[in-house]
């Protein structure tokens, strides 16, 4: 049995250029503030024996190395932009050492997508070294178990991209959204943690919510706690944006770490 504690760690917090951004010489780049650097959005889950992640970025080597996770038995998947996707080569570590394909869920349209930009993980004569990858097409609302996990997707809006949200347990993870059906709002009503995506300060963005929406829909939500991420440098200052808002609405920062 598992003495460790179910937790959650923000691998990522940024969107998807990151911050700093190359070359941009704004202050909020230019912090020295460690809680202002923020590779791109993933997070670790350790819940009952499971460990896995959501998303795999560009950075998932570096957030891997980082945070000194060496194992994982699966991926959940969000949507196919490259933010979230571009990582999953280095996965090869971890399939070399088990010798088995790696289990990546997602919608149909995502794990489409995987074989779009990873086409040599798929073909008949995989050279020698090259990743392997078994996927798995989840529904909305169609719940299913891994090891000892039990998984809800719900449907959530990205511009134009339908993507996927995932409930675990009292766990409501929420990125790259800028609408929110009324079938998901019923399912994570009061939940106990929410990850939720909040861009920026500014007054809109065509694909994700900006501050000022993400708070208007926690409020409606009434999470016991929420969690920002999916962060862009024109959000401000870690220190000074913590301090406006309400008292059980933080904003995540790379390694931050939460108990489930
Ligand atoms: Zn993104
Ligand atoms: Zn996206």
């Amino acid at each position: 049995m598992s003495l460790q504690k179910d937790k959650l760690i923000f691998l990522g917090t940024g969107t998807s250029m990151g911050v700093p951004i190359i070359g941009l010489n704004n202050p909020v780049c230019k912090s020295k503030d460690k809680k202002d650097k923020r590779l791109r959005t993933s997070a670790y889950i350790k819940y009952n024996k499971s460990k896995f992640i959501l998303d795999c970025g560009p950075d998932f080597r570096q957030q891997m190395l980082r945070s000194s996770i060496d194992d994982l038995d699966f991926l959940l998947l969000t949507h196919e932009h490259n933010d979230h996707v571009l990582g999953l080569d280095d996965l090869r570590p971890i399939i070399h050492k088990k010798n088995q394909a790696f289990p990546i869920y997602g919608l149909q349209q995502t794990l489409d997508q995987i074989k779009i930009r990873f086409p040599y993980a798929f073909s008949e004569n995989v050279y020698p070294g090259a990743p392997r990858f078994k996927l798995f097409p989840i529904n909305y609302l169609n719940e299913f178990t891994i090891n000892d996990v039990t998984i809800l997707p719900l449907e959530i809006h990205h511009g134009k991209l339908p993507i996927v949200g995932y409930k675990i347990n009292d766990l409501v993870y929420i990125t790259d959204a800028n609408y929110i059906p009324e079938t998901t709002m019923n399912q994570i009503y009061k939940c106990k943690n929410l990850i939720i995506n909040s861009l920026h300060q500014e007054k809109t963005h065509h694909s994700h919510f900006v501050l000022s929406q993400t708070l208007e829909i926690i409020k409606e939500i009434q999470p016991k706690r929420a969690f920002l991420t999916h962060i862009s440098h024109k959000m401000g200052f870690h220190e000074e944006v913590q301090k406006q808002l309400p008292k059980n609405v933080y904003l995540a920062y790379d390694e931050l770490e939460i108990e489930l």
